[in-house]
């Protein structure tokens, strides 16, 4: 067009030279950045020449509306120009000056047009919602949000537009995250937070929020602000589970390892303000592997289920309940005054669980063994409080279980590193340090010695003598107890080989079985040749087993019992009353007595329960031909009772504690008896 208008001029108006250059540039300089230039007449010509031309040359600037929009040139062949060729060619000089911006702005107009257009493409597909809202009126009304917006909080564009954005917060108004996004809207300025929000439902959702200024072209006023909403419901929802498995136990949804610390971190600072005391109690249950062998895992965590549930009904909202993992729990009370508190929640506690519990429709008893631990008294951080906690509740093991026990200093001595206790055992085992204690077993109808149970002891040089509660868990976890049961085997059989050798009268010695040597190999293979080495028949020896090992792999431990049964050994069941209890079950079973367990015969002279318990369990077992042992005799009333329900057999402290071999080949010499019914022990 340009091109046109020069060639133009020099054909019907006769001009020597036309000459247009086109100014794009910025306004801002003086110098056009870019240049069109189109000559025509002598095209060789540089526009910086077309001044010092020969001709007489007149330049017209194009401009529209105050814009300079380049200049026109035109030289003469002769003469000056006059008065009417000025005014014409001025007029063609506005018309191009009209009709290039025209042009110019159609071509901007159609750009405009492009980027709208790719923006509200983009808008609409984005996944993320937008928001733009006023910032010039008060309140911020919202002038546009995009579909994902709709999609996101289920509002449409209608029903905002026009209304503060605040709606999406609703109440939910002590949120860290909106100060920032007040703090971005005072200052104009890019804010980000996380924040929640409701939907139009009312379902909470998370809002990844981020909010930017849009300002006009002076660049100095805020016109609006855009708003990117990205919906992180799901991202938050996995962060908080993640979060909840770093501090929870998951199965009963008690405070974990971590969480405790803290808790105890926390009540010891509030201890230390207000001169209180703090109470860790350790608390694990008595005998749980049973029920977990012997039911199996989904009962156990029921059961697990079940007492976290008790444990924190016992306590207050602001106390600590943890487990620690396995059968293991914390209890942590803080702002306590006096030990008596301490001891008497304790005591809630232990009652609460002895409550009977369902598992598998059978009602199954638990008793529980806890340790105490004082704050500031027995140490002024968690790991040194549970720490002690954990050595009392030892104590409580040792001395019978189901009681609990303050910390005291002298316990620590004797009490080792459970991560030491590893390393001790095999040393103990290469060292000798394992020895057989022997506790009678006495005949109710004759009153006389007729056997004897092995009882395990860890002669500690440094320590002194360890219970078995204290190191057979840890032999069974490690799978020390293989080489610790055979060693126990030998140094049984030894001893009988030994006494009778002395001229002693054979008696029957009952060993413990732990469920991992049942599971050995070749356990019929080893008995028998331990048998040979010492010279003995099988009758020497009695196993006792629980009915968790039994019941574990049915038909294993059937084809088991049967081969140690053709042995000559005799089989008993250990601690019943604690498992299954199911004496119509036990019928499959090649056993030949019944242990009952401590637990009945402790309160059989005060529970009417326990003592229906241990009476009927006695009559059904005679009527299986079974022979019946009560375990942990300790005063003449259980004795007495024992009796009167037809009790064959019994050990316990009122006759002996389980004592060194020298000793109890001393007490065998002796001929001591249990006296007649009706004198005193
Ligand atoms: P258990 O087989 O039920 O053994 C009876 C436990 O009751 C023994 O504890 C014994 O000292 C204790 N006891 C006996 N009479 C009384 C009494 O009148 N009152 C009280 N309060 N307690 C009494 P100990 O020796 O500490 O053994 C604990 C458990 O360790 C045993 O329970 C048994 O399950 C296990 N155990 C002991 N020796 C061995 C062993 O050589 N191998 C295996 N696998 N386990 C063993
Ligand atoms: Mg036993
Ligand atoms: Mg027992």
């Amino acid at each position: 067009m340009i091109a046109g208008v020069c060639d133009a001029l020099i054909e019907v108006g006769g001009y020597a030279v036309a000459a247009i250059r086109l100014s794009t540039g910025d306004p801002a300089t003086t110098e056009p950045t870019r240049t069109l230039r189109v000559i025509a007449g002598h095209p060789s010509l540089l526009w910086s020449e077309l001044e010092h031309l020969q001709e007489p040359a007149l330049s017209l600037p194009l401009t529209c509306d105050g814009d300079d929009l380049g200049l026109l040139r035109v030289a003469h062949i002769s003469g000056p120009f006059d008065e009417t060729e000025r005014e014409t060619l001025s007029t063609i000089a506005a018309d191009l000056s009209f009709t290039i911006a025209t042009l110019r702005a159609r071509l901007a107009h159609r750009q405009l047009d492009d980027q709208i257009r790719q923006l509200s493409r983009a808008l609409d597909s984005s996944s993320n919602g937008v928001m733009i809202t006023s910032s010039t009126q008060l309140d911020h009304p919202i002038v546009y949000v995009n579909p994902a917006f709709e999609r996101i909080t289920g509002y449409d564009a209608a029903e905002v537009v026009g209304q503060s954005g605040r709606f999406l917060v609703r109440d939910d108004l002590a949120q860290k995250g909106l100060n920032e996004i007040r703090a971005s809207l005072r200052e104009h300025r890019e804010g980000h937070t996380v924040l929640r929000n409701y939907r139009k439902d009312g379902q909470l959702f998370w809002n990844e929020l981020s909010i930017a200024p849009v300002r006009d072209e002076s660049g100095h006023v805020t016109t609006h602000f855009v708003s990117i909403i990205n919906d992180v419901t799901e991202r938050i929802a996995y962060e908080q589970q993640l979060e909840y498995h770093a501090t929870h136990d998951v199965l009963t949804g008690l405070a974990n390892r971590n969480l405790l610390s803290d808790r105890i971190e926390q009540a010891i600072l509030l201890a230390r303000h207000h001169e209180k005391l703090v109470g860790v109690l350790l608390l694990d249950l008595d005998r749980f592997k049973l029920i977990n062998d012997g039911f199996g895992h989904v009962p156990a965590d029921n059961l697990l289920k079940a007492v976290a549930g008790r444990l924190a009904r016992c306590v207050r909202d602001t106390d600590t309940v943890a487990r620690l993992g396995g059968d293991e729990f914390v209890v942590v009370l803080g702002g306590v005054e006096d030990l008596d508190s301490v001891a008497s929640i304790s005591a809630k506690i232990m009652r609460e669980l002895s409550l009977p519990l369902n598992v598998e429709g059978k009602e199954v008893y638990v008793t529980t063994s806890i340790g105490i631990a004082m704050f500031p008294r027995d140490g002024d951080h968690g790991e040194a409080l549970l720490r002690n906690a954990d050595v009392a509740m030892y104590r409580v093991k040792e001395h019978g279980r189901n009681n609990y026990r303050f910390y005291t200093p002298e316990m620590s001595h004797m009490a080792l590193d459970r991560l030491d206790m590893e390393g001790n055992l095999r040393r103990a085992l290469e060292r000798d340090e394992i020895t057989v204690f022997y506790q009678p077993i006495v005949s109710l109808k004759t009153g006389a010695i007729i056997g004897a149970e092995a009882l395990a002891r860890w002669k500690h040089p440094r320590i002194g003598m360890i219970h078995p509660p204290e190191f057979i868990p840890l032999a069974e976890e490690t799978g020390l107890i293989i080489p610790l049961g055979e060693r126990i085997l030998r140094l049984v059989c030894t001893q009988l080989a030994a006494w009778r050798q002395a001229g002693m009268p054979p008696l029957q010695v009952a060993l413990n079985i732990s469920a991992r040597q049942f599971r050995q190999d070749d356990l019929p293979g080893l008995v028998r040749r331990t048998l040979d080495e010492a010279g003995l028949e099988g009758s020497a020896l009695e196993f006792e087993l629980t009915e968790s090992m039994v019941m574990h792999d049915v038909e294993n431990a059937i084809a088991m019992l049967r081969e140690l049964k053709q042995q000559g050994v005799a089989l008993s069941l250990d601690d019943f009353g604690t498992g299954y209890s199911s004496l119509a079950y036990l019928k499959r079973f090649p056993i030949d007595a019944l242990k009952i367990d401590r637990s009945f015969v402790r309160d059989i002279d005060s529970e009417p329960d326990d003592a229906a318990i241990a009476r009927a369990v006695i009559a059904m077992a005679h009527s299986l031909d079974l022979r019946v042992i009560a375990e942990g005799v300790e005063n003449d009333t259980q004795l007495g009772l024992l009796r009167q329900y037809g009790c064959d057999d019994f050990q316990g402290f009122l006759f002996s504690r389980p004592i060194p071999a020298e000793e109890f080949a001393l007490l065998l010499q002796s001929g001591r008896c249990l006296p007649p019914p009706g004198e005193k022990t």
